[in-house]
């Protein structure tokens, strides 16, 4: 049973042994995360190099995303390691704080003074914590405790509404960049990006290591949720992650759910990826079985046509790293069979102008009337499959590329199972043929399926898809 949404797993202690990696790859691992917020390095080399050797060995296509730390604002450390904040108690976030107490603590960003005013709040521990500031005097930001708790080293700060002026790439993250490129990163995720600029220097600076991987911008500001903005930072980048935790604690929680939809819906009219994160199956970190509401919650972003669901901690620290991936597997499969296929008004509504992006279009809408089996999109940088995956037409698309690079950057596009072709002639028909022998040998389609190829001729030469083919397999073989 083929399934559309593609899964993506953070890597981290639970999934260090390559035994168990390799379970979670041969359960449907489409895209693993190396999250920059933890690890070195070295770690994030090492384990690039477990998940490209077990691919190989499983056959499978898994793509590596690095995701950058951003500018997360943490408190600092603490004497005695925490302190406990009681409702209604005087606390003071201090950059010039060396270790904390139970008075103050220190801060790893300077400018928080001039970000924030009387009245603003605080929140911290992904919002278990509320601070209401009273005052700020000089590098002292003095607030009021509104909802206490036990505050521990290093815990992250947001500011509800957004509003902090930190800048989307710091030093650590221009290094980690550099590594990202090292491990042959197929996409790179940055943090808190509160504009396009924002994305586009870290295309640069990628670019400038000798990078080439989809930028997937994380929507966790509250600035970024603005219409303007977002489409502004969508334009910046391949595509985007609806990254829950933070901006949940930014927007408030209960926004989340319709950003969530809208943003999807933009993202894939824009031509772009999406990625749902964050809590997708939290419970799962301690328990062998979802909760009713976690099902839901994937199946309908499923629902929504993100093209990925994510899991965080429940596969980088939890203690059931492959049940969580079975589970999605299962949950998201489901959720497509129960999904109506419909490609009427917003097929029709769609503007393009391109000649390659006109193929992908009427070969989606041929797939879809003509009881197509299969979709080939013979692709060099995968454009045609990302135009034809936009859509739902209910047909697998099989992104079929000479380009290594450009197979691993389709295994995030939903409905899209990229497979490697060695042809490298300028036969158009032996090219076909080859198309057709490599989805029959991997069992996809058999004598006598209908099947759409679309490809750029002339063959060999660069250039966009401007030809499609309707073609019966088998048929050329027996004349
Ligand atoms: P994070 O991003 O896990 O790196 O914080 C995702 C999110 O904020 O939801
Ligand atoms: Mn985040």
């Amino acid at each position: 049973m083929l399934r559309s949404t593609k899964i993506v797993a953070t890597l981290g202690p639970a999934s260090s042994d390559p035994v168990v990696l390799e379970r979670m790859m041969r359960a449907g691992v489409d895209v693993v995360r190396l999250n920059f917020s933890h690890g070195t390095a070295e770690d994030h080399l090492r384990r690039a190099e477990m998940v490209k050797e077990i691919g190989r060995k499983v056959g499978r296509t898994v793509a590596i995303m690095c995701d950058l730390q951003g500018p997360k604002i943490r408190v600092g450390r603490f004497a005695n390691g925490k302190t406990v904040l009681q409702k209604g108690k005087h606390f003071i976030l201090d950059a010039a704080c060396e270790l904390g107490n139970d008075e103050r603590v220190g801060l790893d960003y300077p400018d928080l003074p001039r970000d924030v005013a009387e009245g603003a709040v605080l929140l911290l521990d992904d919002g278990r914590i509320m601070l209401e500031v009273t005052s700020v005097r000089g590098d002292e930001v003095h607030t009021v405790v509104r909802h206490g708790g036990v505050l521990s080293n290093n815990k992250g700060i947001n500011k509800q509404g957004g509003g902090l002026t930190a800048p989307a790439l710091t030093a650590k993250d221009m290094e980690d960049i550099r590594t990202a490129v090292k491990t042959d990163a197929d996409y790179l995720a940055v943090s808190f990006p509160k504009s396009g600029a924002d994305m586009y220097m870290a295309r640069e600076l990628m670019r400038a290591a000798g990078g080439k991987a989809f930028l997937i911008a994380k929507i966790e500001r509250a600035e970024a949720v603005e219409p303007k903005i977002l489409m502004d930072i969508m334009n910046g980048s391949d595509g985007i992650m609806v990254a829950r935790g933070d901006l949940a604690v930014e927007v408030g929680d209960a926004a989340v759910p319709a950003l969530q939809k809208r943003m999807i819906r933009m993202a894939r009219e824009a031509n772009k990826l999406t990625i749902t994160a964050t809590q997708m199956l939290e419970s799962m970190v301690a328990s062998p079985v979802p909760t009713r509401a976690e099902v839901s919650d994937v199946a309908n972003a499923v629902l929504d046509g993100t093209d990925a669901v994510m899991l965080s901690a429940e596969s980088a620290s939890g203690m059931y790293p492959v049940e969580a991936i079975m589970a999605m597997d299962r949950i998201c499969i489901q959720a497509e069979q129960s999904q109506p296929l419909s490609l009427d008004q917003d097929f029709l509504n769609r503007v393009f102008t391109r000649v390659d992006q006109s193929i992908a279009m009427g070969a989606l809408f041929t797939a879809f009337h003509l009881k197509i089996k299969a979709i080939a999109a013979l692709t060099e940088s995968g454009s045609t499959a990302l135009w034809m995956s936009r859509l739902n037409c209910g047909v697998p698309i099989y992104a079929l590329t000479t380009q290594t690079s450009t197979r691993f950057r389709c295994a995030l596009l939903r409905d899209t199972y990229p497979l490697a072709v060695k042809y490298v002639g300028h036969d158009r028909e032996e090219l076909l043929q080859e198309a057709e022998n490599v989805l029959v040998s991997n069992g996809l389609v058999k004598d006598g399926d209908l099947i759409v190829l679309t490809i750029g001729e002339p063959i060999g030469k660069a250039g966009g898809t401007n030809t499609m083919k309707i073609v019966r397999v088998g048929e050329h073989r027996k004349k």
